[in-house]
């Protein structure tokens, strides 16, 4: 970081700026334009979303993922002075221009390229896409430790975790807990769960998120994902990560130590205030998150996830416990059954069983072997789209 007047100025470039982590993160930058400056935001097909925050952040340049986008992107921008590109080779460019921290907000295994450019500069890597850990957690971790990089989790319950570890030995961690909300579906019956539609479940209780991590919720398939991010960012062994239902998303995830003692986060829930903290560690700054009043809310929840309903966490479990490529496949056939969902080609429950016949299918191929190099999960992660796919036209989808 450059030392600015009295205060030190953080160049700051955001990957998926346009969706919503990236658009929470720019409303923190512009209630602290002292302490931010903008050096490069991207988007995947959005270009007029882009093009307004850019010039609104006076941002240095400028890349949406979609080269057909390029054209308007420039037109949009021209006379201003950002840089523009296109395609994926600009995504890494964008990831690799000098900055003190990248936040990484692209969704899906599309953000694993470009977010391991930025670990690759060595630079602080605000992590809000959680699919880069769940397919490559090994190999991505494995980089974050030989470039010394910063890795600070925006995820909720991982900055919760973060927060609630501190400088605590390994040795002293028994278990962490995550919260789930239990989405919008927490009470529905199994009839109902096999009718929903995307727009009911895309109505979260708690929190205002992008429509893929939205379902993923619904599903509760980000919790599993969440516990495989959690693996990797923590020291702990998969026996000592658990999750449990709290529909009020107030505390974030608990840590427990071996003295009995608990240490949990709570926040009211918005994710302006894990952001935050990824960006300003080891300091904080004010953020307008709605100050908790526990009188107010008066209790506190929590249940134990229900298994029959949502499946997913047990799916994650088991590719998790696979290890090698199977968490690849997992996050793979889920992104394109969620998608396949939001189209109304499958039914909502269809999704964890797309899910499941994958990682079945993959487990008695070579789908799930070891793998020691990115490009491998680059090629599991295709495969395995094509897998889903396929498992779609089986059952009928066209
Ligand atoms: P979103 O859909 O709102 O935004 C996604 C961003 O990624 C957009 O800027 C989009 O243009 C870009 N993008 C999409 N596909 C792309 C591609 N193929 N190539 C390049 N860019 C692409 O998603 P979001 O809710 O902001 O979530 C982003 C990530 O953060 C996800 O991994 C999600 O799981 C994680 N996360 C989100 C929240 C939340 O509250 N929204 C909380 C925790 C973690
Ligand atoms: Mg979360």
């Amino acid at each position: 970081m450059k030392a600015g007047a009295g205060q030190s100025v953080q160049r700051l470039s955001v990957l998926g700026a346009t969706g919503s982590i990236g658009q929470s993160t720019l409303d923190l930058v512009g209630r602290h334009p002292d302490r931010f400056e903008v050096v490069a935001l991207t988007a995947n097909g959005d270009v007029k979303g882009l093009a307004e925050l850019a010039i609104r952040h006076r941002a240095k340049m400028a890349v949406v993922a979609d080269p057909e986008g390029y054209q308007d992107l420039a037109k949009a921008l021209s006379g201003t002075g950002i840089v523009v590109a296109a395609g994926g080779d600009a995504l890494v460019e964008a990831a690799s221009q000098p900055a003190d921290c990248v936040v990484a907000s692209i969704v899906g295994a599309a953000g694993l390229v470009p977010t391991l450019a930025a670990v690759r500069q060595g630079r602080r890597v605000a992590l809000a896409n959680k699919e880069c850990l769940v397919a490559a957690g090994e190999l991505f971790m494995r980089e974050v430790s030989a470039a010394d990089t910063e890795l600070l989790p925006v995820d909720s319950e991982h900055s919760a975790a973060f927060q609630a570890i501190g400088a605590s030995a390994a040795r002293d961690i028994e278990a962490i807990t995550l919260t789930a909300s239990g989405g919008p579906f927490r009470n529905w019956d199994h009839e109902r769960l096999k009718a929903a539609k995307p727009e009911q479940a895309l109505r979260h209780p708690n929190w205002s998120m992008g429509a893929k991590i939205t379902i993923d919720s619904a599903t509760m398939m980000n919790k599993g994902l969440e516990l495989i991010e959690a693996l990797h960012l923590f020291p702990v062994t998969i026996s000592q990560l658990d999750c449990v239902v709290h529909p009020q998303s107030i505390v974030h995830c608990l840590v427990s130590y071996r003295d009995g003692s608990v240490l949990a986060q709570m926040a009211s829930p918005d994710m302006r205030t894990p952001i935050a903290l990824a960006l300003s560690w080891p300091e904080r700054i004010d953020t307008p998150t709605k100050r908790l009043d526990l009188a107010e809310l008066g209790q506190l929840t929590f249940e134990r996830p229900d298994d029959r309903r949502f499946p997913a966490i047990r799916l994650a479990r088991e590719a998790m416990a696979a290890g090698g490529a199977a968490p690849a496949v997992l996050n793979a056939a889920n992104e394109v059954a969620v998608m396949a969902f939001l189209e109304n080609r499958i039914g909502f429950l269809d999704i964890p069983a797309v899910v499941s016949d994958c990682l079945d299918a993959a487990s008695s191929g070579a789908l799930c072997r070891a793998v020691d190099h990115i490009d491998e999960i680059l090629a599991v992660d295709l495969a395995a789209r094509e897998l889903a796919r396929s498992m779609l036209e089986k059952r009928g989808v066209a």
